[in-house]
C-alpha cells in the first residue's frame, strides 16, 4: 500500500516499517502485516497514508431551501453552490431540500462510497422537531424498528429532551427516513436538523457556512467507517 501511494519503492517502504514509523489503526505495523487500504487507516509519522493531493473535505452547515445535487434542473441553488467551485466536490449522501444540518462534501470519491454504503453503518443523529408529544410507547417503537412502505426500519436511538423535541440516531440512510419514521408513529415532521456524522459534530458552523475537515476529523470518520464496516458486515 504504502509503494503504490507513493511512499518510495518496496525496499524505502519496507524500512519506514522497520523504523516503526508507520502505524495501522493505531498500532505499530509490522512487516509482512496484510493491510486493506479501505478500511484500515494507515499512517506514516502520524500522517494518513491515501490523503492523495487534490482531496477536500468540507462540512457544510445546509440552510433549508436549497437542494443536495450537483445540478439542480429547476434552477435552484444547491448545496454545490455553497462551497468553492474549484476542485469540484459533490455530497455525501442526502438531505432534503426542508433539511438543515450538516453535510459532508469532497471529491474522494472513494471515501463517500464507504460513508453512504449502508454496510458501513455510519450514524447520522437528528434533532427532530415534531407536531405533539410523542409518548414512552411511541419512542419505543421508533427504537425498536417501525413499518414503512420499505420495510422496518433497524433498531434506533430515540430520545425526547424535551416535549415535541426528539433526538434519532439512525444507521441507515433511506429517503426520508426519519420524516417517515415520525409519520409512522403519528407525529409529523416540523423542522429536521443533522447535527452529527459519525464523529463529526459542530455547533457553531453557522448555517450556510462550511468548513474543512481537520486531519483528525478525517481520521476519525475513517475509523468509523471501518469499525462500522466490522460491525455490520459481522454474520448474525
Ligand atoms: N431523514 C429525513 O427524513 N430527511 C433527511 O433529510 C435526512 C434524514
Amino acid at each position: 500500500v504504502l509503494a503504490a501511494t507513493g511512499w518510495g519503492s518496496r525496499r524505502s517502504c519496507e524500512e519506514l516499517i522497520a523504523a516503526g514509523r508507520v502505524t495501522v489503526n493505531g498500532e505499530v505495523a509490522e512487516l509482512g502485516r496484510r493491510v486493506d487500504a479501505n478500511v484500515d487507516l494507515i499512517e506514516v509519522d502520524g500522517a494518513p497514508v491515501g490523503v492523495k493531493p487534490g482531496l477536500v473535505y468540507y462540512l457544510l452547515n445546509k440552510p433549508t431551501g436549497v437542494v443536495t445535487t450537483a445540478k439542480d434542473t429547476h434552477g435552484r441553488m444547491t448545496v454545490v453552490d455553497l462551497v468553492p467551485a474549484t476542485p469540484r466536490v459533490f455530497p455525501v449522501g442526502r438531505l432534503d431540500i426542508d433539511t438543515e444540518g450538516l453535510l459532508l462534501m469532497t471529491n474522494d470519491g472513494d471515501l463517500a462510497h464507504r460513508i453512504t454504503h449502508p454496510s458501513h453503518g455510519i450514524e447520522k443523529e437528528y434533532l427532530v422537531h415534531v407536531r405533539g408529544r410523542v409518548t414512552p410507547g411511541e419512542l419505543r417503537r421508533l427504537r425498536d424498528g417501525v413499518e414503512l412502505e420499505d420495510g422496518m426500519t433497524a433498531p434506533a436511538q430515540a430520545s425526547q429532551p424535551s416535549p415535541g423535541v426528539l433526538r434519532i440516531t439512525i444507521h441507515e440512510g433511506r429517503n426520508r427516513q426519519v420524516r417517515r419514521m415520525c409519520d409512522a408513529v403519528g407525529h409529523p415532521v416540523l423542522r429536521l436538523v443533522r447535527t452529527r456524522i459519525g464523529p463529526i459534530t459542530d455547533r457553531s458552523l453557522r448555517p450556510s457556512d462550511w468548513r474543512e475537515l481537520s486531519t483528525g476529523e478525517r481520521r476519525a470518520l475513517t475509523e468509523a467507517v471501518a469499525e462500522g464496516a466490522q460491525r455490520y458486515d459481522r454474520p448474525t
